[in-house]
């Protein structure tokens, strides 16, 4: 080993620790049981094939799940054999989003096998309900917006992050979910130093949430909550992740 070895770029630890990040809690949770929906959910949650190979994590640590199934410590996550639609509303996004989301979508799919697919722009800003209504659920949202609008971001909240749960049965799954930066931080990490970083590693923070993460109290893990204390995950994010990703379709 040369000891002037320097961790890769992703790797590097960054201290800013005025950023707390919380979590928002799942947003809804729909049960379809004997509805006449059933078939319609049973296609949203996934039965065919997987739509992306499973991911070995390739490292170990500290993780943890939303939620597990019933009676079971298996996580809950999205379907592997769909994909995961979803919508950027860049109302208060910092100028350079656009790269932040695609660079941060792209790696949680590279480390869940899960796919993502991009449906683009939106104006709407409904970041509780993401259910169904009786049809669909609408695409994962990811916006940024501050605490006038969105009572959790006040004090030092960076963002919001979390799924909405369906039930079919005894199965439990994601089928939809949104996250939410803090605009006035984002706002602030436009100037700062590390700010291309920090303004991704939030989103892979939150998106965390989405797919299914809950925090960790270890400074070595994006799923910290006190704080961003490093600009990629961790290696107990890495295994959570590709659990999550690794859960059987239904
Ligand atoms: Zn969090």
């Amino acid at each position: 080993m040369d000891d002037m070895t320097r961790p890769r770029e992703r790797d590097r630890t960054i201290t800013v620790v005025s950023l707390v990040l919380t979590l928002v809690a799942v947003g809804a949770y729909v049960t379809f049981g004997n509805s006449p929906l059933s078939t319609q959910v049973r296609s949203l949650l996934g039965v065919e094939d997987r739509v992306m190979p499973p991911v070995e994590a390739g490292a170990t640590g500290a993780h943890a799940f939303l939620n597990t199934q019933p009676g079971s410590n298996r996580p809950v996550g999205f379907s592997p054999c769909r994909v995961i639609p979803y919508v950027v509303n860049p109302e208060q996004a910092p100028d350079d989003w656009q790269r932040y989301v695609e660079e941060a979508v792209g790696e949680v799919s590279q480390r869940t096998g899960l796919r993502f697919d991009d449906r683009g722009t939106t104006e709407d800003r409904d970041f509780d309900d993401r259910g169904t209504g009786g049809g669909d659920p609408e695409p994962v949202l990811i916006g940024w917006a501050d605490e006038d609008e969105v009572g959790e971001l006040a004090d030092d909240v960076a963002g919001l992050g979390g799924p909405t749960m369906a039930q079919l049965g005894n199965h439990r799954a994601y089928v939809t979910g949104s996250v939410i930066l803090d605009s006035d931080t984002t706002d602030r990490l436009e100037r700062a130093r590390d700010g291309d970083e920090l303004q991704v590693a939030l989103l892979l923070h939150e998106l965390g949430h989405l797919v299914g993460l809950d925090h960790v109290d270890d400074t070595g893990e994006l799923m910290y909550p006190n704080g961003v204390t490093r600009a990629g995950y961790g290696p107990g994010d890495v295994e959570g992740l590709a659990a999550l990703g690794a859960i059987p379709c239904r």
